[in-house]
């Protein structure tokens, strides 16, 4: 079967500067990211190389102020570099919204002392890293977390617990970790910027998972882990406030990446569908088929749009949770069906590691459980239509 290059996204873009951008995207995505994709996600390996790239290449801080390193990009430029990166590696885009998820609550809640002496290093210094919200016992119930913080007489912080299912866990170097530092509940939340080599915190055997194997998830374990009152992020008990602020710009990665991840499926089956002969014709030639690639390149359309109109609500400074919910489930849920549905345009090959439908396919999954499951997702999106006072 010859490669075929797939067709470049006609992108709805703002200025020639974000043209420009997703051209540069495109061509590491093309060259340093996809190329060896299929085989280091087989052996399980991270591409640290390639972050490092991304860093000097100033795709690491995209949507940060440029005071501190940031890009100064709107959302709805950064999020269609992720899903160009996606669609090369979901390990790569899912890795760049994590970092950027990790950042956030230096950058929306630092002081300027505390945003000068670190955000340059976090945004474009070559530091990666990792947002540390859930735990063994709690996932969706996230404010149920029990990693305790303890303030010390003089004034520090000592962090016990363990933290599960970290992004980046064992690599990073630095941790946003939500710990309780006072009465039980959401109002008991403080946020921490904790170095990555920080004594006592340490990293679990990662978790071995259905895909998505190049990117490490582990739980990481904090020991007596003290930090200086200078690395709490925003007010004690404003943590979780935090991080879910985090997670609505956060689940817009998600979309835009589950949008890559669709993307690079369909057009893999349309090469495919092309150039697969049975019957005497091109299977392409089959409305059966055609009508399915059909639906797949609708749901994609209809998927970027929702995410888009989520992040221009954003970059309007106007309210964006309830359509960053909408975008997630919708955008997820799209993967899902799209990928499967590319397996079945290849037929047996679609099942077989010769062709990347199958990755594609189990990579979708993940991405209807992390940054709150689809229920979850559900639930936001329920309580904004009750209105204001049930929220
Ligand atoms: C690969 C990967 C990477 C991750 N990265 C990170 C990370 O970097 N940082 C981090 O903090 N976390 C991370 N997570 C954790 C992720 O956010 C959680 O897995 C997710 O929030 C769900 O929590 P849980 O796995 O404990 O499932 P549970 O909360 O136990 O849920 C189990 C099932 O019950 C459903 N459920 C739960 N409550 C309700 C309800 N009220 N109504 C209806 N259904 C409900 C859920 O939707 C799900 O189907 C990652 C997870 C994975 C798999």
């Amino acid at each position: 079967m010859p490669d075929r290059a797939p067709q470049p996204v006609d992108r709805q873009l703002p200025t020639d500067e974000a043209r420009d951008l997703i051209s540069l995207v495109r061509d590491i995505a093309q060259r340093e990211i996809a190329p060896s994709a299929a085989e280091e996600e087989d052996a399980g390996r991270f591409p640290r190389e390639v972050f490092t790239l991304l860093s000097d290449s100033g795709l690491l801080g995209l949507p940060y102020d440029a005071e501190f390193g940031g890009g100064e990009q709107p959302y709805e430029v950064y999020l269609q570099v992720l899903e160009e990166l996606a669609a090369a590696r979901l390990t790569v885009g899912l890795g760049v919204s994590v970092h950027t998820l990790a950042s956030y609550a230096l950058a929306a809640h630092g002081t300027k002392e505390q945003q000068a002496e670190h955000l340059p290093a976090m945004l474009g210094g070559g530091l990666l890293g990792a947002y540390c919200l859930s735990e063994p016992a709690s996932g969706s119930d996230a404010a149920s977390l029990r990693t305790k913080a303890v303030r010390e007489s003089g004034g520090d912080w000592v962090i016990t617990g363990t933290k599960a299912w970290i992004t980046h866990g064992g690599i990073a170097d630095f941790y946003t970790v939500m710990a309780r530092t006072g009465e039980d509940g959401p109002r008991g939340i403080t946020a921490f910027l904790v170095p990555g080599d920080a004594e006592g915190l340490s990293a679990a055997v990662p978790e071995k998972k259905m895909g998505l194997k190049g990117s490490p998830t582990a739980q990481i374990h904090l020991d007596g882990v003290r930090i200086p009152d200078a690395r709490r992020l925003g007010d004690e008990g404003q943590g979780f406030a935090i991080a879910l602020s985090a997670l609505d710009s956060g689940r817009l990665g998600i979309a835009a990446c589950a949008i890559g991840v669709a993307q690079a499926a369909l057009d893999e089956a349309v090469s495919y569908a092309a150039e697969r002969r049975q019957f005497g014709k091109p299977i392409a030639d089959f409305q059966g088929l055609r009508f399915m690639l059909a639906d797949m390149a609708t749901q994609i359309e209809a998927g970027r749009a929702l995410y888009l109109t989520a992040a221009r609500l954003r970059d309007a400074g106007r309210p964006f949770a309830k359509q960053a919910a909408m975008a997630k489930l919708h955008c997820t849920d799209t993967a899902m069906r799209v990928t499967t549905d590319a397996v079945q345009v290849l037929g047996g090959y679609g099942y077989t590691a010769d062709f990347p439908a199958e990755r594609y396919m189990r990579e979708a999954k993940v991405l209807q459980i992390v940054e709150g499951t689809n229920q979850i997702q559900r639930m936001v999106i329920a309580r904004h239509l009750a209105g204001p006072e049930e929220r």
